[in-house]
């Protein structure tokens, strides 16, 4: 058995798998779905959100902790509740998130609050409705926080963010561990914010907290940040702090192709935590978003038209970058297969694949080879369960696209497409109007 095996069954990074060449969803063929809502749609797997959710809760197996999804990646309220009844907490980064994490029936004390701008309302609202922490990020947010609990008469449980300062070698607009960055505070300066938040009223250390990016496909980066970690508790517990606590953010990359070299595996990510950590006693708490929802999920498409151009096709498929913006946003790979599956012997083609959305950069991949295509064909963006649907928008007027659940051999709508009479009913005329 390979790494791949190991993590991705069979080869497979998810339950989306050929059979008599049909793309299915677990047991519900692609083909069906897209009948029955229309194109372009989001599908996930509930298996697969179960499945990586449980390899790292397993990961950890033998340290207290608790693995908290980053629900940015994936916020529908059908698949926080899938998640919820595996056993996640949720780390939120808004107060919408909030709110989302506990309708779907998540308890406050297994939500954490991240984030560089935490409003005060934000602030009242999670110390209202029950917090496990938050991850402060800065002095002022530090003394807002005391100011909300104080006006509370309650009392808030607290992690630091340090900035650990080390490269994570992913791309610039997800990595979040550099002193350019905006996050967390300078680790050289810990030892006097802790000073400072203990000296606040209504604040408790609970522990620390680090996150250095996403898509790391590295545990370098990782281990490096975490031995810094190691050494600051040891230096915090000396200055009389009390450090139970340590959430270790996300991070942990996917393999957004078949031909990647494997991401490291959740259990070895497991493993060098206890090795850099389990010494100290602590509780973890860990923050995986993509990993657990990014092969979870396709976006599956419609193919309007094949277009000559001068020295190339063009396919125009009816998803565009409001839908999935990932490619436009962070030039990202996405496998983008066939619903059916070629017969043997078929033509190859070469297609730039674009969306009807009138920017250039509405372009999802260029010279891509894929068995000819014609007009009313079904196509498959593979794992676009994670930052996909979470930052679609209604760019050029077009409606959010629909989201699906399967489980087995059931599907079910999780957000509907909204009509277009929805779509502008949100907008309201001035009286002079
Ligand atoms: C985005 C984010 C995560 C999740 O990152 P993934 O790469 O999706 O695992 C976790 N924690 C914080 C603080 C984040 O900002």
């Amino acid at each position: 058995m390979t790494a791949s095996d190991i993590v991705y069954e069979g080869n497979a990074l998810d339950h989306f798998l050929y059979r008599d060449g049909h793309l299915f969803a677990e047991d519900v063929p692609v083909a069906e779905i897209a009948a029955a809502v229309g194109t372009p749609f989001y599908v996930y797997s509930t298996a697969t959100l179960t499945r990586h959710f449980t390899l790292f809760d397993e990961a950890l197996e033998g340290m207290p902790h608790l693995v908290c999804f980053a629900m940015k990646s994936l916020s529908n309220q059908a698949v926080l509740k899938t998640l919820a009844a595996a056993g996640a907490g949720m780390d939120v980064v808004s107060g919408g998130e909030y709110f989302r994490a506990k309708a779907a029936g998540v308890a406050g004390d297994k939500i954490v609050f991240s984030g560089v701008g935490k409003s005060a309302d934000e602030m009242r609202m999670a110390l209202t409705g029950g917090i496990r922490q938050f991850n402060v990020e800065s002095e002022p947010e530090m003394e807002m926080l005391s100011a909300v609990a104080v006006e509370l008469g309650v009392t808030a449980p607290i992690t630091i963010r340090v900035n650990p300062d080390v490269d994570a070698k992913t791309h610039a607009k997800i990595a979040t561990g550099k002193s350019e960055n905006k996050f967390g505070i300078p680790i050289s300066r810990a030892r006097a914010v802790y000073k400072m938040a203990a000296a606040l009223p209504n604040l408790k250390i609970v522990g620390i907290d680090v996150h250095i990016g996403s898509q790391l496909t590295d545990l370098a980066p990782f281990e490096a940040a975490y031995l810094k970690v190691a050494d600051l508790v040891e230096t915090l517990r000396t200055d009389g702090h009390e450090i139970v606590r340590l959430d270790l953010g996300g991070g942990l990359g996917i393999p957004y192709t078949r031909s990647n070299a494997v991401p490291p595996l959740p259990v070895d990510y497991g493993k060098m935590i206890k090795r850099t950590l389990g010494h100290l006693g602590c509780e973890i708490e860990i923050e995986p978003g993509r990993l657990i929802s990014g092969n979870a999920g396709l976006m599956v498409s419609k193919v309007i038209y094949v277009k000559e151009g001068e020295d190339r096709q063009f396919l125009i498929i009816d998803g565009a970058m409001n839908d999935l913006i990932r490619p436009a946003m962070y030039d990202a790979h996405h496998d983008i297969v066939p619903v059916v599956e070629p017969a043997v012997g078929h033509e190859p083609a070469k297609y730039d694949i674009v969306g009807p959305v009138c920017e250039s950069g509405d372009t999802f991949a260029k010279g891509r080879d894929l068995p000819q295509l014609a007009a009313g064909d079904l196509v498959a963006f593979r794992s676009a369960g994670a930052y996909g649907a979470v930052m679609s928008s209604e760019y050029n007027s077009r409606p959010l696209i629909p989201e699906v659940l399967v489980n087995g051999d059931q599907f079910a709508v999780i957000r509907a497409r909204p009509t277009y009479e929805e779509m502008i009913a949100r907008d309201t005329m001035p009286e002079w109007l």
